[in-house]
């Protein structure tokens, strides 16, 4: 489906010069059939497009926004660095305050460091437990997506899994071969292959709640499997919290679930929306890291004042008493709804949520990884979202992805979104 004209012939400029005319592959619409919407502007839950025309935002920038759009304490710390400069590549105050920030709230993280995405945080943490353990393999998960550095793009989710791409062309086989996916969940398939080969892996690394084969919640000893195992064999576990982490609990998944990492990646919410990554644990692997030690690892513009001035402002306001208990409380009215709308329409659907993250699956379920997201049908998904758009309900345009809501989403919107919603189900 074509978006409004402007958007659209926006896109027809956009595609002439950039890949699919966009920088980011999801976000192009091709799974659902729907041209994307350029955005003029955001406001709280709200999103405006180049026409004017009015969404509620369940995508909130693929997680970093959980404030939701301009949240005024955001703005005003951007607003505060931009009259200082924009960039010195040498240290800055904020730095050390977000560090600070991050190692009190995360209990594993003794020490952190800034980079630039999510992608530079998990290729940065692999390398450094290649180098603490002296070893190449690395085991991941189906379904699970830690960015697109080569190594880890191996059974990958999000716009990997979207565009069902089986890995990527460009990636040498030599590179992945270091590389080991397993079902996600699968506590015996995991036992099995660190007997098996426990000595030789450098590191494990996992999203903790998954979010980008839709929503995966862990199921009850995985993690603490994950834990065990590891910690046998003397290989390094990650956490990928680089969507989950500030999202479902302040301290990330690992507090949720009481199980440690050794180290872990975070990104998108730490950042307040501006482009963050960081990855941090224990100090006697972070030590390693350059200048501090020989495992090479930089950035022009990492530690960037305004993006410390976003994450410092936006962690401030989760830190007040009650936030997640709100957000907890308005994911759940959210969830619990489309649950009762779809029932009653007779839509199978599958919902999994862990605090402010879900996932709705057009299947009976369960869903438990990769295999079984697979079993949604995206048919169903891509009409539902079509017309969910055309009601001013603005979701991720894929199966695969996760729904966030923001602390901007208030009870009246989340009502209007289940209207919509039961008005696209009747029709479906
Ligand atoms: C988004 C995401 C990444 C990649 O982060 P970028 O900033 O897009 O590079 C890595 N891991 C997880 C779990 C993510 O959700």
């Amino acid at each position: 489906m074509k978006s409004d004209p402007r958007s659209y012939r926006l896109f027809q400029r956009a595609r002439e010069v950039i890949p699919g005319g966009v920088n980011s592959p999801v976000r192009a619409g091709k799974a659902v059939a729907q041209d994307p919407l350029f955005i003029e502007k955001g406001d709280g839950c709200r999103i405006y497009d180049v026409e004017g025309s009015e969404y509620i935002d369940y995508v909130c920038s693929w997680g970093p926004l959980i404030l939701g759009h301009r949240h005024p304490e955001v703005i005003k710390a951007v607003q505060d660095v931009l009259a200082r400069g924009v960039s010195f590549g040498a240290p800055v105050d904020l730095e050390v305050e977000l560090a600070e920030m991050i190692v009190e709230a995360v209990d594993a993280v003794e020490m952190v460091r800034m980079v630039n995405s999510g992608t530079e945080a998990t290729m940065s943490a692999v390398r450094a437990s290649r180098a603490y353990t002296g070893r190449d393999l690395i085991v991941k998960f189906d379904g699970c997506y830690h960015g697109h550095a080569d190594h880890l793009l191996v059974a990958a989710g999000s716009g990997v899994a979207t565009l069902n791409i089986p890995g990527s062309p460009g990636v040498p086989d030599a590179v992945v071969a270091h590389t080991l996916s397993l079902p996600y969940n699968d506590i015996g398939a995991f036992e099995s292959l660190m007997k098996e080969k426990g000595d030789q892996i450098a590191a494990v690394i996992v999203e903790p709640v998954a979010g980008n084969m839709g929503m995966v919640a862990p199921e009850p000893g995985f993690l603490e499997a994950l834990r065990r195992e590891t910690e046998k064999c003397g290989a390094v576990l990650i956490f990928d919290e680089v969507m989950c982490g500030f999202r479902v609990a302040w301290g990330g998944a690992q507090r949720l679930y009481g199980v440690n990492a050794d180290l872990t990646c975070f990104g998108k919410i730490v950042g307040g929306g501006m482009p963050v990554g960081a990855y941090g644990g224990k100090k006697e692997i972070m030590e390693q890291i350059a200048p501090q030690g020989p495992v090479y690892q930089a950035g022009t513009l990492s530690g960037n004042p305004l993006a410390m001035a976003a994450g410092i402002a936006t962690l401030k306001q989760l830190q007040k008493p009650g936030f997640y208990q709100a957000l907890e409380e308005n994911s759940a009215r959210l969830a619990e709804g489309l649950g009762r709308i779809a029932q009653r329409m007779g839509v199978e659907v599958t919902l999994n949520r862990v605090g402010s993250m879900m996932g709705m699956f057009f299947t009976p379920g369960p869903v438990r990884n990769f295999e079984e997201a697979k079993t949604s049908d995206t048919d169903r998904f891509a009409a539902y979202y079509r017309a969910m758009l055309e009601k001013g309900i603005y979701l991720a345009p894929s199966q695969f992805e996760a729904v966030f809501l923001s602390a901007a989403h208030e009870t009246a919107d989340i009502d209007t979104t289940l209207a919509a919603a039961e008005a696209v189900m009747a029709g479906l």
